[in-house]
């Protein structure tokens, strides 16, 4: 099992380019090592991924943010270094209320 290490979700295996990583649906992705991945490939991975989002809310910093979904306005906010150092870090949301997430286009 890998865990995302900043939403806290429980990350899916999917194919891209050919290659085989943990993408998380905030947009983290990891490399998957050949050892690790044939392990996981016999495992069912029926966590429940919002149980764990749950958890992982309280130390992240608010800020004034309108959410897409239920228009609340507030929302926890963290960076995200997407790529290895030469991009920009991304800048994530997640409201407060119903725990949408989402990143931050400029
Ligand atoms: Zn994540
Ligand atoms: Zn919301």
């Amino acid at each position: 099992m890998e865990f995302c290490p900043n939403c806290g979700t429980l990350l899916r295996v999917n194919k891209k380019d050919g290659k085989s990583l943990y993408i998380c649906r905030c947009g983290y992705e990891k490399d998957i090592d050949e050892s690790s991945r044939f392990e996981h490939s016999d495992k069912k991975q029926s966590e429940d991924e919002i149980v764990i989002i749950e958890d992982t809310n309280m130390t992240m910093p608010k800020v004034k943010e309108e959410c897409k979904k239920c228009h609340n306005r507030e929302a926890y906010w963290w960076m995200l270094q997407t790529r290895s150092g030469d991009e920009p870090a991304t800048k994530f949301y997640r409201c407060t209320k119903c725990n949408y997430t989402w990143r931050e286009y400029d």
